[in-house]
């Protein structure tokens, strides 16, 4: 087989083999094809599609270009939950002890946060003493007893794909669906879950700026993980402001236990159930999603939701009095409020502009290496569709520097008001083949 024919072959519009895909993704990875080659085939499927059974064979080729994580020890179906991006996306914090609440074992594999989104073991490392630094052993033996765990993600995963998708970045192909859908698919698939519940985001601060473009994105996901064997289904979500009130390490922390209390921002609450009320199906919980549905809201009322998120942190080492007293979690030197400088309606707070002022606090990371402070963040007063007057916080900023000019430059190129404006839609809808 020659690279050469199979990029002629994607360059006029043909369907290329299992083989050819396997061919392509195993040399790539073991250095026998070069770059070039690959960008010419990348750019090649960027104009020319890939069907259904190349997207899944090369989900796969890219799953066993490296390590995979077998979750076959951990008794009962696994369903793992994944977002496009987002920020100040709480919903991991609250949806892993809530399911595992219902006896749904999570066992969850996360990274940290990169540029303006969050990561959910930086969120949970704002706890004292928390740590993810346990073996595989430890891991599936938390999961077994106590059914939640969370462990750093694994270095070896989807070597092809960390190649392909720098790659990408640096030769304008990263938004191709099918390289898209089959990135984040390989990645999951890897992790070892059953069913994979996928919350695609849409709006300004998303990849997908329509809900059109999200659908399209989630209807590609969908149909991979189907198409080996993993059950999987979408949530199409708003991602054009932050999602709740905190955007921050510990900031986050604290809201989840509010929400896990049953007094977070709605949003966030809604968006939670919608996704909730989807694993606990796919888990075999509940006959239906309203069952499903009944379940969280009952594990959420009688503090079983709560109880296990005390569990969690302390068998990971972490403090658990910081869901009775959340005072003890890092807090910021400095509150700086952002005024309304008009009275209005807030029209817009584009979110991932939102999320990079967070970054430009410490919140987040500008390039991996960054340290970043667990204490500071934004919490928004106002969202999209509340009336303001001038003077009065559309933010708070929590900051460790007294000086917060460059971040309210930001907030404020990145907020409109106007005289009308609607909360927008949170949920477009689901995708389920
Ligand atoms: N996120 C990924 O992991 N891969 C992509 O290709 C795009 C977003
Ligand atoms: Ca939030």
């Amino acid at each position: 087989m020659r690279m050469v024919d199979i990029i002629e072959k994607k360059r006029d519009g043909k369907e290329l083999s299992t083989e050819e895909i396997r061919f392509v993704i195993d040399g790539y990875t073991n250095g026998h094809i070069p770059d070039y080659q690959v960008s010419a085939l990348a750019m090649a499927i960027f104009f020319r599609d890939m069907t259904a059974r190349e997207r899944a064979d090369l989900t796969m080729a890219m799953v066993n270009s490296g390590e995979t994580i077998d979750l076959s020890a951990i008794e009962g179906i696994k369903v793992d939950k994944h977002s496009t991006g987002g920020v100040g996306d709480t919903t991991t914090l609250v949806l892993a002890p809530l399911v595992a609440a219902l006896d749904i074992p999570v066992a969850k594999m996360s990274g940290r946060g990169l540029g303006h989104t969050g990561g959910t073991i930086d969120k949970l490392e704002s706890i004292a003493g928390f740590h993810v630094e346990i073996t595989k052993d430890e891991f599936v033996k938390l999961v077994n007893e106590h059914k939640i765990a969370v462990i750093g993600q694994s270095g070896n995963l989807t070597p092809a794909d960390k190649k392909l998708y720098a790659l990408r970045d640096v030769t304008a192909t990263v938004n191709s669906i099918p390289l898209i859908a089959s990135s984040i698919m390989s990645k999951k698939i890897a992790a070892g879950a059953d069913a994979i519940v996928l919350d695609v985001k849409t709006g300004a601060g998303a990849f997908m700026k329509t809900a059109a473009e999200a659908v399209e994105l989630a209807t590609a996901m969908v149909s991979i993980g189907n198409n080996v064997g993993r059950k999987t289904m979408a949530v199409i979500s708003d991602m054009s402001q932050p999602l709740g009130f905190a955007i921050g390490n510990s900031l986050e922390v604290r809201e989840a236990i509010d929400t896990l209390r049953g007094h977070g921002p709605k949003d966030l609450e809604e968006l939670c159930l919608a996704l909730g009320r989807q694993m606990v199906y796919l888990a075999k919980k509940a006959d239906s999603l309203e069952e499903a549905e009944e379940k969280l809201q009952e594990a959420i009322r009688s503090g079983r939701a709560l109880e296990k998120f005390k569990e969690f942190i302390a068998n990971q080492g972490g403090d658990p009095s910081v869901v009775e007293h959340p005072e003890r979690l890092p807090q910021a030197a400095y509150r700086i409020e952002v005024p309304a400088r008009q009275d209005g309606v807030v029209a817009e707070m584009v979110a991932d502009e939102i999320g990079t002022a967070a970054m430009l606090l410490g919140a987040g990371r500008a390039t991996k290496e960054s340290e970043i402070d667990l204490a500071v963040g934004i919490m928004l007063n106002k969202k999209i569709g509340d009336s303001v007057k001038a003077g009065e916080s559309l933010m708070t900023i929590h900051s460790n520097r007294e000086n917060v000019d460059e971040v309210l430059e930001k907030i404020y190129a990145n907020v409109r008001i106007a005289e009308h404006a609607m909360a927008p839609v949170l949920l477009h809808g689901v995708v389920t083949e």
